[in-house]
């Protein structure tokens, strides 16, 4: 299973919403890789909590082993990038970051990684400028650019590969623009992007 590294307070104005503080360096934090939901299996809500959110985000797959260097190309180290959504439970985050605690319960729970299908990453790839965004039913929830982004993909390798030697396989999740908001059972939710299809999952019980 691959490992999953994710960033938190990557956008702004999502770091606005939520009244965090804007980091001097990345917040890195990491999901089992028995957190990802592919494409056709529902989500179920998890029942520890009772505020599940949306993040969606820009995903990207690593190529090569090995620290990454600001002479290197990004092409070379990565051969997918696709959308994802970072599922949070937000009532336990909130009760967790309160208590100055780990997040996994909130964050890293059965379910919580769901993942559209990779596209190859090459030197066309235009890193700096990617849309993406998630519907739920049917309406407009998050639009991002990772022009946006505080740290672009680049620098969060570099901070990533200064502790974790990079494996092939290993995912990135890059953080979520503004427009968190709650989903409910039943709930449909899409997810979009000008690089990849769209991919879409139920929430049940
Ligand atoms: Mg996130």
């Amino acid at each position: 299973m691959p490992r999953i590294f994710c960033i938190g307070r990557n956008y702004l104005e999502h770091i606005e919403e939520l009244s965090n503080q804007r980091p001097t360096e990345p917040v890195i934090f990491m999901k089992p890789g028995s957190c990802l939901t592919p494409v056709g299996l529902p989500i179920t809500y998890p029942a520890h909590g009772n505020d599940l959110q949306h993040e969606v985000e820009i995903v990207y797959r690593v190529d090569k082993f090995g620290r990454f260097e600001n002479s290197m190309e990004l092409a070379d180290q990565l051969d997918g990038v696709t959308i994802g959504l970072d599922l949070t439970l937000r009532d336990a985050q909130f009760e967790l970051k309160k208590k100055g605690l780990p997040w996994e319960k909130a964050k890293a729970f059965d379910g919580s990684a769901p993942i559209g299908k990779f596209m190859p990453v090459d030197k066309t790839t235009r890193f700096d400028n990617l849309n993406f965004g998630c519907r739920v039913n049917g309406i407009e929830r998050q639009s991002g650019n990772s022009g946006l982004m505080i740290f672009s993909i680049a620098k969060l390798l570099k901070a990533i590969s200064r502790i974790w030697e990079l494996l092939p396989g290993d995912l990135i999740f890059t953080g979520t623009p503004a427009g968190v908001a709650s989903l409910e059972v039943g709930d449909e939710i899409e997810i979009f992007s000008d690089f990849t299809d769209s991919f879409r999952w139920s929430i049940v019980e």
